[in-house]
């Protein structure tokens, strides 16, 4: 086709491209989220054009000099460490998440104490000035040098930046800005693309360090972050849990690891750090008060370990067929445990429906806790009550055999300083003040043998 009239149509949600419109994307699997775009032509040479000259000469490896991109604190420490240790100048971080989950509160938050190392520039298309005031009021933050501009229009926010020459833009939200260069709305997929690339080039030539808020919407309406990650140094995502509990996690990080996770609660003054995660995720019990179904472990996330309780219940199965709950552990890894403590330690589990939990809601990947999850559903299972002070990490093999972790060391430490004496972990890591388990049936011994209740 000639002209600007060929239109392709975009997924929403991941930017796959397609001809024709279709229901479900072959990419994501997102239903309704194909959108039609006009196929703009004449953008190619412009990204081409607007990319900048980072170095024309050539020289050995050997001589170029480092510079050492500029790293400072955002006053926010959980911040800090998903960031990498700081935030970098320049940089472009996308900060996607569900609307209503904290995202622009964390960003005023930030531009308030980054506010006294450098000018700081909110841009707001979601809320008028007098909305933002009135949300920075309730969190009690220094409104004195925060800069705040309302539009939607990405050449009148890019005058602005160069004239301000802030060292830090929030941009809440990426999806209501536009560009007059790209022919559909705010939030389509071109426009997200065509802002993005143009702000973070801006804040690379500018040496700012720019935030982009991202809507993430089931509905697809509007296109996701997604579609934009691969523009962006850092891609941070917030994700909550039913009690409240904000995590703040990386899925890219160019400055940093992606193992780091940030971990807040919502207050009334805004989001406040979780200091201690071991004792917002472990229940206080006292003696004798330890209820069956619950084992402990303690996880390594990042630089940090902390403990966690995993809690487990089983109940005979209304229907003819049993089923597994789990939304903070993948279902069939716990399917992969119950079968191993059927065939490895008798446990009938066949006909039980079961039910693990991880206490503060976070969601856990790490394969050490398939030891604990194992002793909490035959805790669960056989009524028997766990010692209060047994906490056990390892790997299961299908063989019903406990596999060594990694970080013993630290998750041992970290379990002592919690008050746990009994440490079971696999039998073939020297390490001291482990209390040795070979295969699960032996865990299990281990497990009842200490235990005060039959
Ligand atoms: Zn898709």
């Amino acid at each position: 086709m000639k002209g600007g009239s060929s239109v392709v149509y975009v997924c929403s949600e991941c930017g796959r491209e397609e001809t024709k419109w279709m229901g479900r994307c072959p990419s994501c699997g997102s239903w309704n989220t194909f959108v039609e775009e006009k196929v703009v032509k004449e953008s190619k040479d412009k990204t081409q054009a607007a990319m900048p000259i980072i170095d024309k000469t050539l020289k050995k490896l050997s001589e170029v000099k480092v510079d050492k991109a500029f790293r400072f604190s955002s006053g926010i420490d959980e911040l800090d460490r998903v960031l990498g240790g700081g935030i970098m100048r320049p940089s472009s971080v996308l900060v996607g998440g569900e609307p209503g989950i904290g995202k622009s509160t964390i960003m005023l938050q930030m531009v308030s104490s980054a506010a006294e190392k450098g000018k700081v520039l909110y841009v707001s298309g979601e809320e008028s000035p007098s909305q933002v005031k009135l949300r920075a009021d309730r969190l009690k933050l220094n409104l004195e040098k925060i800069n705040i501009f309302c539009d939607t229009r990405l050449e009148a926010l890019v005058d602005v930046i160069e004239d301000l020459k802030p060292a830090v833009v929030v941009v809440d939200s990426l999806q209501t800005l536009s560009t007059s260069t790209v022919p559909s709305i705010a939030g389509s997929p071109n426009q997200m693309r065509a802002c993005c690339y143009a702000l973070s080039m801006l804040a690379k030539t500018n040496d700012i360090a720019l935030f982009l808020i991202g809507h993430v919407t089931k509905e697809g309406t509007i296109a996701g972050p997604k579609i934009v990650e691969h523009l962006v140094d850092t891609v941070l995502y917030f994700e909550s849990s039913d009690n409240g509990v904000r995590f703040l996690r990386a899925a890219k990080n160019r400055f940093g690891s992606v193992d780091e996770i940030g971990i807040f609660q919502m207050e009334e003054e805004g989001l406040k750090a979780v200091k201690d995660p071991s004792e917002f995720f472990i229940s206080n019990r006292k003696e004798n008060e330890m209820p069956c179904g619950i084992a402990y472990t303690a996880v390594v996330e990042g630089s940090r370990t902390f403990l966690v309780e995993i809690q487990a219940l089983t109940i005979p199965a209304k229907s003819g067929f049993t089923r597994v709950y789990s939304d903070r552990v993948d279902t069939a890894r716990v399917n992969r445990i119950a079968a191993i403590l059927e065939r490895h330690a008798g446990l009938h589990l066949s006909d039980q429906d079961i039910y693990v939990n991880i206490a503060g809601g976070m969601k856990i990947n790490e394969v050490s806790i398939e030891l604990a999850i194992a002793l909490a559903l035959w805790s669960a299972r056989t009524g028997t009550v766990l010692p209060a002070d047994l906490v056990s990490f390892g790997e299961l093999s299908l063989a019903g055999e406990v596999r060594p972790v990694s970080f013993l060391e630290k998750r041992i430490k970290t379990s002592e300083e919690m008050g746990f004496k009994t440490h079971l972990s696999p039998s073939g890591q020297k390490v001291k003040g482990i209390t040795p388990c070979r295969n699960i049936k032996q865990a299990i011994m281990i497990g009842r043998g200490i235990s005060k209740d039959s």
